[in-house]
């Protein structure tokens, strides 16, 4: 079990001006914010990021919508870091997701769903190692 892992604030969560709420929502979740900075993906951090998904039908609309305006990766420790992240946000498509989830209070469709969250241990390092350098990351646990 990891106590790590990585959000990411979407595009649509920076638009719609919900930095704050959505980050006072993963806060009071027990989460702690170990790094966070705005960033603007370019199409080819965007497509390394998601490289998993390069055959699926909606990978040119995720690319276009992950670049279309800043966005905010936080680097986030609490114990059992990826599930319990991933049941804080919800499921991909916000309305399928539970009452109370990130997604469900805030995402407009299943492109457009807010937030990010590594869906493993393995997978939350390496993003973590994507977005932050060591000398950015404020001393998480068994790093
Ligand atoms: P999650 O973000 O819940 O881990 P996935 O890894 O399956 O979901 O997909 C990555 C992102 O791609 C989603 O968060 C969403 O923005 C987009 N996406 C996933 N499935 C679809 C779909 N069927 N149509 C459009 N966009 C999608
Ligand atoms: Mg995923």
């Amino acid at each position: 079990m990891s106590n790590k892992t990585l959000a990411i604030l979407k595009p649509d969560c920076v638009r719609k001006n919900l930095i704050g709420k959505v980050i006072s929502h993963i806060q009071d979740s027990g989460f702690k914010v170990r790094a966070m900075k705005m960033v603007k993906l370019t199409p080819d951090a965007a497509k390394g990021f998601y490289e998993v998904h390069k055959e699926r039908p909606f990978f040119n609309d995720l690319i276009t919508y992950m670049t279309s305006g800043p966005c905010v990766p936080i680097a986030l420790e609490k114990e059992n870091a990826v599930e319990d992240f991933r049941k804080l946000i919800g499921t991909t498509d916000p309305k399928k997701a539970d009452e109370g989830t990130i997604r469900k209070l805030y995402a407009e469709n299943i492109q457009e769903n807010i937030v990010h969250g590594s869906d493993s241990d393995e997978n939350a390092a390496k993003e973590i190692n994507h977005f932050f350098s060591r000398k950015e990351i404020l001393e998480i646990n068994g790093w």
